[in-house]
């Protein structure tokens, strides 16, 4: 897999201009927003103007995170993004690896001539649309990819308490709490540095996982008891919910958070499918154990991607067509995906 990493260039570009913009992702999650508000305080320190432009609305549980009051989201603010994007002389993507992932925010970054910057984790970056990267896929997050990039450029030492908080929010959201994809030793050496700095690992906990509505909670009984369908022979387990079922249960955004993982957490299930039904599309998010490559999967069938083991697409079929394609296609990948091993 392709690395890069041209942090001594992105230091000189940053030393060299004063209003820098740092960018999320679409449906932002504890990374991407982890990962770009850490940068934001760094910046701002360096005595830099720092906007953060976030394309759409954040989950609540992510509300609490240091300095999330002063990021613009595009979806109510988009004069905002765009003016702030015009007048940026840097563009930081954070956490994501083509502009296409920003979704309607994406507009922004044509008629803009700062130089663009990616710092990111996911898989095959789209080369062409950034000027300077940080790009590796063996790591657990953007996070971890910061936290290394402010180390590279000598402001360890410098790390705050609410920087610290933000990239370790980044760390545990994206390996489910130390459980997947962590398995060296550098992310609990920074997870130790983080812990030093001030960040309480169980505050932090409770404040991103114990915030249920009544109604999300709901929503995740009714998921597993009514909504789960578990298909032994190829492997695979996966929850549908229409507009309905959202409707019911009062969905907010980032309620279905998570609950793929429960599907994928039984036995002899290697590939597990969340479908949302959304305005205009399915929404899928998939997730898969061992070497079985849901990102692959995802790409040839459903117009996404993302990380082997969690990735995201798109369908736009109607919703109970999209479910019949899916299990249209397990024949196909069964064999696969019941000799997925960690090997
Ligand atoms: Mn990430």
């Amino acid at each position: 897999m392709q690395e890069y990493n041209h942090t001594p260039d992105i230091l000189k570009e940053l030393q060299r201009v004063q209003k820098v913009v740092i960018t999320a992702h679409s449906n932002p999650d504890g990374d991407t927003l982890g990962a770009s508000l850490a940068l934001a305080f760094c910046f701002r320190e360096m005595g830099k103007d720092v906007k953060v432009l976030v394309p759409n609305d954040y989950p609540s549980f992510l509300a609490w995170l240091p300095g999330i009051s002063e990021a613009i989201i595009f979806k109510h603010k988009p004069e905002e993004c765009r003016k702030a994007a015009l007048d940026a002389e840097l563009i930081f993507s954070v956490d994501y690896n083509c502009l296409a992932r920003t979704e309607k925010m994406q507009e922004i970054f044509a008629p803009a001539t700062a130089v663009r910057v990616l710092i990111d984790h996911h898989i095959a970056p789209t080369v062409s649309e950034f000027d300077f990267m940080i790009s590796k896929t063996d790591v657990t997050s953007t996070s971890e990819l910061v936290y290394v990039f402010l180390e590279d450029i000598g402001y360890k030492e410098l790390i705050t308490k609410n920087m610290a908080e933000c990239i370790y929010v980044g760390l545990i959201t994206d390996t489910g709490s130390f459980s997947y994809a962590c398995n060296y030793e550098r992310v609990y050496r920074i997870t130790a540095e983080l812990i030093k700095i001030g960040v309480d690992g169980e505050k932090v906990h409770r404040l991103v996982y114990d915030t249920y509505s009544e109604n999300r909670m709901r929503l995740l009984g009714y998921c597993l008891s009514e909504r789960l369908k578990v298909i032994g022979e190829y492997g695979t387990a996966y929850i549908a919910l229409s507009k309905e079922d959202l409707n019911r249960f009062h969905y907010k955004v980032g309620d279905t958070e998570g609950v793929v993982n429960y599907a994928l957490s039984i036995e002899g299930v290697s590939m597990a499918v969340l479908f949302t039904e959304k305005e205009n599309l399915i929404r899928l998010s998939a997730r898969s154990k061992g070497n079985f490559s849901v990102n692959e999967f995802v790409r040839e069938n459903f117009e996404g991607g993302g990380h082997r083991n969690a990735a995201g697409g798109n369908s736009y079929l109607p919703f109970e067509e999209t479910l019949k394609k899916f299990e249209s296609l397990l024949p196909a990948y069964g064999q696969a995906i019941i000799n997925s091993s960690y090997d």
